[in-house]
Formats: C-alpha cells, structure tokens, sequence
C-alpha cells in the first residue's frame, strides 16, 4: 500500500545528500575535533564548514552558534542559563500560551527555582501581540521567549515587533525556531533575536542534532559540564557527522527556500480550499495567510481524533492530531484551548503537515480518504445524529 506521509512537523526524512555528507563522519573519517594530528584536523575543520554555513543561514557570526542535541535541548539552554546569568537584574520571564513543552516544562521548572513567569494569551489564530508584551513588561524582566512559528497551527510570530517590545524594556528576546529555521527566511540581525534554537531533523537533517544562536555579547553559562567544547559551554565530543549532516541541509534548504515555500504554499492552499469546500462542520485553525507553508490544521464537529487518524494510519496516511508529544494522551492540545476551541472540537483536530516529496496526488488521495473517514465516524456518532435531527426541525 501506498504510504503517504504528512507529518513533517514531527520529523522529516532526511535528505540523501545530508546522509552522504554524514558517512565519512560515520567511517573513515573518524577523528575527535579536539586531536592534532590530521584525523582530528579533518573533524575540526569539518565542524568550522558546518558552522559557518548554519551560522549564515540565519545572518550569525561563526562564534555565535553552538552545537547541541536538538531543539529541546537548545530551548533549555537558553532558558535556564539565561535566567542563572541575569538573575541578579531580574527573576521575571516572558513566554506565550503556545510554546513547545521544550519551553513550558523548562519554565514550569524554572517557577520551581524562584522565577515568575508571564505566560501570554494568543488571539484566535494563535497569534502573541506586541500591546500584551508590552503590558507584560516590567523592570525586572529579563527574557522574552516567543515562538518563531507554531508547530501545532502553523501561525508565524510578528517575531521583529516582539523583540523590540522586549529591547525598550531592556530585556533579551529569544525565538523557538525549530519549526522555521530553513523553511522560511531568518534574518537575527534585522529581526533583533538575541538566542535562536533550531533542529537539524525539522529540516531534512539527522535526528539529535540542533543548534543554539547566542548574540555575541548576550551573557550565558556553560550547559554542559566537562571537556572545553563549543567554548567551554557545551562540553562533550562533538557529533561530527550530525553537524555535518544538519549543515548540509541548512545548505540546500536555503538555496531552494524561496522556490520551495512558494509550491508548498500553494498546495496548503489546495489542501484548505478542499476541506473547508468538501467537508461540513470544518474550522481551518491557526492564521490564514502569517503560515508556514507546509501547515495545515482543522478541527471537525462530531468527530473524535484518535478514531480519525487510526482509520487514516489505516489507509497509508500518516498525520498527527497536534504535536507528536501530546498524541497517545487524552489531553487536548494545550494550543488549540489557547486559540479559544472548546475541549471537544480540540479533540476532533488534525494536522497534515506537507514537506519536499508532497505532491498534489497525495493532497489528493489524503482528503478523499479523510471525506470517506469524516462520513464514517460521523454515521456512528450519537452527537452527530442528534444534532442532525435539530438541524432538520429547526428548517
Ligand atoms: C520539534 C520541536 C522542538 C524539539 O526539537 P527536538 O530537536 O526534537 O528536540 C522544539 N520546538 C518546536 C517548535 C518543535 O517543533
């Protein structure tokens, strides 16, 4: 059976040139980044390329970008240190509703250490606004953490207008990009970010590999304890071919970025004008325009979503009801209770999120499968019937 995947918020595949450009790292080529002899020059010199073409991607000097495990790991970082190296200015922290749990578990964490935190509302498509980061500032603030674009709904931050809110406050602005980094344009500098995490495998690279941009001049503490890696901050020995492997697709990812992000755009188009078209009782969720390319997010009246993505599983479909965290559990998306849904209509939601190998045919076969799969569950809802029932009496 033909399998369609469109999960690409979760994971990607990883492309074929990053996996090549990773397997000399993986054999012959070795060596620890910290050894003299040529083995080892041949890993550091790998590493310095790696970071030099991550580093430009999001307008960054070389020195700024540190090598981590992921996004979670970048997005603690961040967090935790930036709050230990500024506490004596301040304990108070900003953050949205709609944050990765990489950012609200670590700041639930930091809540037990002391730290307030200011967690702000979304509107209805999921969007912070500039006013209530204004009105959430305060003298001891020291950090602003908002999300460069959400990866249940797809909604993209006005990013550039909450940093400067948080610079006329005198605090720093950090941005969860996990979701952005390669698929749409970045630019730190002209957007006024001051900490940046991104992950290699949202992106076409290797799973476990991320980065964390630090502002030069932005004050931080070592991460990890040990070994005199990434400056002294992020001890360990280096996974040289993960790096390699997460340049190489940064690199690709940029040089077909605009063309690429145009087609997506268009099939996510597609794929909305069909469902709102063919499928009653549909609600698109997140912004309509101020989107990732590649996200599409409904919920469905009368419909639960656990049923829904096992009958699509069945049909060679793979998409998720929110963020991969939360499926399996019955809590409804902590993002989709923020854009205003109530707790069943959250429940009945599914996101399709397209990547490089989508094409129309797939958009295609997965909505006519998600018609015959919406019909089905909705003949044996006793909801459904009811309100039906209603419907009619009240016409
Ligand atoms: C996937 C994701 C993360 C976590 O990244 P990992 O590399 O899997 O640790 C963090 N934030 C967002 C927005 C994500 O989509």
């Amino acid at each position: 059976m033909k399998q369609i995947y469109l999960d690409n918020a979760a994971t990607t595949r990883m492309r074929p040139e990053a996996l090549e450009a990773m397997m000399p790292h993986l054999s012959e080529a070795y060596g620890n980044a910290s050894s003299i002899y040529p083995l080892g020059e041949e890993a550091a010199s790998a590493l310095a390329e790696a970071r030099r073409t991550v580093a430009q991607a999001i307008n960054a000097q070389d020195r700024e970008v540190l090598f981590t495990s992921g996004g979670s790991e970048s997005d603690n970082w961040a967090l935790i240190a930036t709050a230990e190296a500024y506490e004596s200015k301040g304990r108070h922290i900003v953050t949205s509703a709609i944050e990765h749990h990489a950012i609200l578990h670590t700041a639930e964490y930091l809540e037990k250490r002391g730290f307030e935190i200011t967690y702000l509302p979304v509107d209805e498509d999921g969007r912070v606004s500039p006013t209530d980061l204004e009105a959430a500032m305060r003298p001891d603030t020291i950090l602003v953490s908002i999300m460069f674009a959400n990866n249940e709904i797809g909604t993209i931050e006005p990013i550039a207008e909450l940093a400067k809110v948080a610079h006329d406050h005198g605090a720093l602005f950090h941005t969860d990009a996990v979701q952005a980094f390669g698929h749409i344009p970045i630019d730190v500098k002209e957007m006024g970010i001051d900490l940046l995490s991104a992950s290699a495998h949202k992106v076409y690279g290797p799973k476990g590999t991320g980065l964390l941009y630090i502002r030069k001049g932005v004050k931080t503490k070592a991460f990890i304890h040990g070994g005199r890696q990434e400056r002294g901050l992020r001890a360990g020995t280096e996974n040289v071919a993960g790096i390699v492997g997460f340049a190489s697709a940064t690199e690709l990812a940029l040089a077909e970025q605009e063309e690429e992000a145009a087609r997506l755009a268009k099939l996510r188009d597609y794929a909305i004008g069909r469902i709102e078209r063919e499928i009653p009782y549909s609600r698109l969720n997140g912004h309509r325009t101020e989107r990732l390319p590649n996200n599409v997010n409904f919920s469905f009246e009368f419909i639960e979503g656990e049923g829904m993505l096992l009958q699509l599983a069945f049909k060679g479909i793979s998409a998720s009801s929110g963020s991969a965290c939360t499926s399996g559990s019955l809590d409804p998306s902590h993002v989709l209770l923020a854009i205003g849904l109530p707790h069943e209509i959250a429940h009945g939601s599914l996101r399709l999120t397209l990547g490089r190998e989508t094409t129309r045919d797939d958009i295609d076969f997965a909505i006519d499968s998600l018609k015959g799969t919406i019909d089905n569950l909705r003949a044996m809802s006793p909801l459904y019937e009811d309100f039906l029932k209603a419907h009619k009496q009240a016409s």
